[in-house]
């Protein structure tokens, strides 16, 4: 469906919004929820994956960019009903030491992982609450949780998104809506191909060596965490490949 397609769905159908759509994790996800009966509304910049997934899968596809205010306005327009929101959208650019950091890439970084999950969030919390059961999953990483060398544009970026994340878990205590973030370590995406800017042999090489997650594995989890029920709220998940004991350790670093 093109971004110009009202919401469909039917009235009793469940509804859930994944940002970022149009790849990996993303676009898993909005299978994995569709398989499970919501009307999933795809965003994503790359109009053309997202409107040919949301056609397999019978949801709707939106164009978004989380960066522009103008196009997270027309993504919103007319979403009134929402009941589970995925903040995906995000990644990194880059792998520099601080004292060489590209500023571009720190503004890239922040204004996709940081302010767009904010812009989404904001604008869709008051249609989350009235749904009377609402979920929140925002897509953080070990790089919410740790430091690692080179890594500080993106180990800072997710730990701010984890914390706007974690302190909205506090702000709607008492309101019908869960929250739950998504930690993952190593998932073998687009995501290494993003951050070394199309360089397809330092990407891949990334993956090499070791057993990385798939981004279906942790579409599997959102998919859980989704179908618990309303008084469950799985607040954190941390997962890794069993070959990745920390950003910093895997089987190759040794
Ligand atoms: P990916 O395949 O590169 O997917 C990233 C998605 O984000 C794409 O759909 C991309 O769509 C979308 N996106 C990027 N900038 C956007 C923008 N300005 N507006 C709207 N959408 C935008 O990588 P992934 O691994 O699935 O990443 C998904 C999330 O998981 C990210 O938040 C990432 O930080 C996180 N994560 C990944 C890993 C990993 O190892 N892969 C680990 C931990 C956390 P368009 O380009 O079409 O806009």
């Amino acid at each position: 469906m093109s971004s110009s397609t009202a919401q469909a769905g039917s009235a009793e159908q469940k509804v859930a919004v994944v940002t970022g759509a149009s790849s990996g994790i993303g676009a898993a996800t909005a299978r994995q929820l569709a398989a499970q009966g919501y009307h999933v509304v795809l965003g994503a910049r790359r109009t053309d994956l997202v409107d040919e997934l949301a056609t397999e899968i019978g949801g709707t596809g939106r164009q978004l960019d989380v960066t522009d205010e103008a196009s997270v306005d027309a993504f919103l327009e007319g979403l009134d009903r929402v009941h589970v929101l995925v903040n995906n959208a995000g990644g990194a650019k880059g792998l520099d030491p601080v004292a060489e950091a590209d500023l571009d890439d720190w503004r890239w970084m922040w204004e996709t992982n940081v302010m767009g999950t904010l812009r989404i969030t904001k604008g869709l919390i008051p249609a989350l609450i009235a749904s009377g059961d609402g979920l929140i999953v925002t897509i953080t990483s070990i790089a919410a949780m740790e430091a690692y060398d080179n890594g500080a544009g993106y180990t800072s970026a997710k730990h701010a998104q984890a914390l706007l994340h974690r302190t909205l878990r506090f702000e709607l205590l008492g309101k019908p809506v869960r929250l739950t973030e998504i930690a993952p370590g190593m998932v073998e995406t687009d995501f290494s191909l993003v951050r070394f800017e199309g360089d397809k042999e330092r990407a891949d090489a990334v993956y090499q060596g070791l057993d990385p997650l798939s981004a279906e594995d942790v579409a599997e989890v959102i998919g859980f965490v989704a179908s618990r029920p309303p008084h469950v709220n799985l607040d954190q998940i941390v997962l890794k490949p069993r070959d990745q004991a920390s950003a910093r350790r895997n089987i190759k670093t040794g």
